[in-house]
């Protein structure tokens, strides 16, 4: 559908030595749904805006020019116009047939669950529900590949659920592609592929699950920071985040080691690896990479 060759592109800002995106190289199909992740200022915008053509690379080929729609990180609706009105008005600015618009907004209405909000004014909406009205605008032209750029910040988890709900539904009924660019973990975990980015460049890509069966450990224990001398994992991949640090190994040695330290009265919570250990031991000294 779209293919991206070798992409860089550079801000006059960021200088000759790091560019914003960096060699990169993608194909998307049909239906697929791709998580951009990484670090703050690791390439995740810069790269929606080139696949969403609104950013021109300095280097590179793209192939395929699919029907491109974009959902930004502020919602971009009027706050004094109905759902319905901002969906129509974008509709007929991109050259939806007249005849068609009410049909498919009520459909999308249905997609998103907002169909008793339709002439609701958007600012007396929610967050959760402005942002659904949002996608729902972006849906109207029918993309082949809708982008998204952190869609769920500043949502609650039954909200973020909704959305998430809401772009399996696209995908379903209308085979929409799905680039969605996002810091949490959690959202990337059910991406079909997962992209990890870092100073503009791809360094990994390949299922959630494929990173975390190379990871080496299939379990995690976790105890404050000042519990940490007291664990006793010598083959442990160890590594922190915040005031916790986290003990990989295999189920067994956790499950010894938890039962060991609980007599003593330590603290320690136990899980299975995810994405985000993967995440952790990736980027442990590159937690932010915004340049000062
Ligand atoms: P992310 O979305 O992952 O946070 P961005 O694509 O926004 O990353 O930024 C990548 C790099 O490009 C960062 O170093 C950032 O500071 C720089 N950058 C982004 N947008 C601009 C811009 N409009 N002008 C100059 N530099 C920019
Ligand atoms: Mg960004």
């Amino acid at each position: 559908m779209i293919e991206l060759h070798n992409i860089s592109k550079s801000y006059a800002s960021t200088g000759r030595s790091r560019p914003a995106v960096q060699g990169v190289s993608l194909t998307i199909r049909p239906g697929e749904f791709l998580a951009l992740v990484g670090p703050n200022g690791s390439g995740k915008s810069t790269l929606l805006g080139i696949l969403a053509g609104t950013l021109a690379p300095d280097h590179g080929e793209i192939i395929g020019r699919p029907r491109v729609s974009v959902v930004l990180q502020t919602v971009a609706l009027d706050p004094l116009l109905t759902i319905r009105e901002n969906a129509t008005i974008f509709a007929r600015v991109f050259g939806v047939p007249g005849d068609e618009i009410d049909q498919r907004f009520e459909s999308l209405a249905r997609i998103a669950t907002l169909s008793d909000r339709a002439d609701d004014r958007v600012g007396s909406l929610s967050g959760g529900l402005a942002r659904r009205a949002d996608i729902l605008r972006a849906a109207m032209t029918r993309p082949e590949l809708l982008l998204l750029d952190e869609p769920t910040s500043g949502l609650d988890r039954t909200s973020q659920a909704a959305v998430f709900e809401m772009l399996e539904s696209l995908r379903k009924d209308h085979r929409v592609a799905i680039v969605l660019a996002t810091h949490l973990l959690s959202e990337a975990e059910s991406a079909d592929r997962v992209l990890l980015l870092r100073q503009g460049r791809i360094i990994r890509e390949g299922s959630a699950e494929s990173f975390v069966a190379e990871l080496g450990f299939s379990h995690v224990l976790h105890v404050t920071a000042g519990d940490a001398e007291a664990v006793d994992l010598p083959d442990a991949v160890k590594y922190a985040r915040g005031g916790e640090v986290f003990f990989g190994d295999s189920s067994e040695a956790i499950r010894t080691e938890a039962d060991r330290l609980f007599e003593q009265d330590i603290p320690v919570a136990t899980r299975a690896a995810n994405l985000a250990d993967v995440y952790d031991i990736e980027f442990s000294s590159h937690t932010s990479e915004v340049s000062a």
